[in-house]
């Protein structure tokens, strides 16, 4: 009931009104409202924090790596109930991961991050479909698929990240990127737009678009 109360909405019988249909929207028993966080399991626990933030009403959620401490079964829980939610209730949600399989299954549109900068922003077919940025192609040919044929055309990423606070010169990703150039050493490449509601941070994107996987 805090949010609420911090917020000061409704009163005491319509806070326990909200409360209630919040924990029915999660598919939560009413006893739970009455138990400590110890008593809960990791899933209950989740559906909790949303219940939270439902209570509200917001139009925006953001969800900082909401299922990554969850094994495998709970994750597909916890994100098909946020994807009814969201289809129920119309909320956006910022759904920051680093699980592309999640990322792919809830998300409309993907923000690609490196060292802290936006990289490369498209909607979910195209990114995974047509990946422009070399960062970007490295995370999706990382993820493990089933078809030993691939193994050989994945541009897997060499070397390790350099340290977010103190980022290289020019281009941040250049010390790990297959197709770096003098200028990406110097130059920091601009986020800009390469096609209709598609973004690419890189010198090189028409290049690294059709060139063939290191
Ligand atoms: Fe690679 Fe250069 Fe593009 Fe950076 S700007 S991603 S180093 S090609």
């Amino acid at each position: 009931l805090e949010p609420l109360e911090i917020h000061g909405i409704g009163t005491a019988a319509e806070r326990a009104q909200r409360l209630a249909a919040a924990l029915e929207a999660v598919n939560l028993p009413q006893e739970l409202a009455q138990r400590d966080p110890h008593e809960l399991s990791g899933g209950q626990l989740q559906r909790v924090v949303i219940a939270r933030a439902l209570v509200l009403e917001p139009r925006l959620v953001v969800c900082d790596e909401p299922v990554s401490a969850l094994d495998v079964s709970v994750q597909a829980q916890v994100v098909n109930l946020l994807g009814s939610l969201q289809r129920a209730r119309g909320i956006a949600y910022l759904f920051i991961s680093h699980d592309l399989k999640v990322i792919r299954h809830i998300s409309h549109r993907v923000a690609v991050m490196y060292l802290g900068k936006l990289v490369e922003t498209a909607a979910r077919e195209a990114l995974f479909g047509d990946p422009l940025h070399p960062y970007t192609r490295a995370l999706i040919d990382a993820v493990p698929v089933p078809d030993p044929t691939r193994r050989g055309r994945r541009a897997l990423l060499q070397g390790d990240p350099p340290s977010p606070i103190d980022p290289p010169p020019g281009c941040r990703f250049h010390t790990r990127c297959p197709l770096a150039q003098a200028r990406c050493r110097q130059e920091e490449p601009a986020l800009r737009e390469v096609a209709r509601g598609r973004s690419v941070a890189c010198h090189l994107v028409e290049a690294a678009a059709g060139a063939p996987v290191p």
